[in-house]
């Protein structure tokens, strides 16, 4: 088992944190979380919580017991500290950034965030209307690339590998006849948007005769309402919308939808609603 970090509070010394708050239900942000001083208050979004109470059969769960919620721009106090969530473009369902503020001074925390996913326009929304003033930004990051082909400057820059301090610990910087090649993205640097993967699994669904069976991550509600709108598209349902297959989710394909049903694509919570034509 891993251990909780030596930190203050979280063992028999120091005073205890004034709780705990966690971002999202993804297990990297709560993995250790089962382990802290039950008498710690910890914080999530109320739909996280509930989705991480009913994998915990699985091991991909756990029940927080969580002494609060996380509700979109609603404050909450701990102690000196107010604590603003932001909703979150993620694939982990009710995921926050966190504004939080003490003493006159203020911590932007993004937490994990994207701006691809079916819920891209409460990413859009915190561009055009930031918390202010913000004094320190803390960001999360798996994915950082920009990767265009005309600039020759970004294959260079992707062809530096630096350790974890920021050192540069190798350079295999491509020959010079070999750039070319590399200024095309590899397939695997180019980002999908939630809505291209619709697109094309509709393709997939209508070009296919015969079972299609996707798998995904079973906590992954955008992708869920992704491959159900796709099935829509094709004029396809899927089966039973998804059924749980050891830890995962398959959608299926297996028959035809009437007309009117086709209109009723469902969203993702906090996914704008289509304009009406
Ligand atoms: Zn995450």
């Amino acid at each position: 088992m891993v251990p909780l970090p030596a930190a203050i509070g979280l063992d028999d010394t120091g005073t205890r944190p004034l709780g705990v708050i966690i971002s999202h239900g993804d297990q990297d942000h709560w993995g250790l979380a089962p382990q802290l001083p039950t008498d710690i208050p910890v914080l999530i979004g109320e739909g996280a919580a509930s989705i991480l109470r009913a994998a915990k059969f699985w091991g991909s769960g756990v029940d927080l017991h969580e002494a609060g919620h996380l509700h979109d721009q609603v404050p909450s106090t701990l102690g000196s500290f107010t604590i603003t969530p932001y909703l979150a473009d993620h694939s982990a369902y009710d995921a926050f950034s966190l504004l939080i503020e003490a003493g006159g001074r203020s911590l932007f925390h993004t937490g994990d965030i994207r701006g691809h996913g079916r819920k891209a326009a409460a990413f859009e929304r915190l561009l055009a209307d930031p918390p202010a003033p913000v004094h320190a930004i803390l960001m999360e990051g798996m994915s950082f690339r920009a990767v265009d082909p005309d600039d020759s400057d970004s294959v260079e820059r992707d062809s530096v590998e630096r350790d974890s301090a920021g050192k540069i610990v190798a350079d295999s910087k491509p020959a010079a006849d070999s750039v070319a090649e590399a200024a095309e993205p590899a397939p695997e640097l180019t980002s999908l948007t939630e809505s291209d993967v619709e697109t094309q699994l509709a393709e997939t669904l209508r070009a296919t005769t015969g079972l299609v069976v996707v798998l995904g991550s079973a906590q992954n509600i955008d992708r869920l309402v992704t491959v159900y709108r796709a099935t829509l598209r094709a004029g396809q349902s899927a089966s039973s919308g998804a059924r749980r297959c050891a830890g995962r989710w398959c959608g299926t394909r297996t028959r035809s939808l009437p007309s009117d049903h086709q209109t009723a694509a469902p969203r993702s919570p906090g996914e704008a609603r289509p304009p009406r034509r």
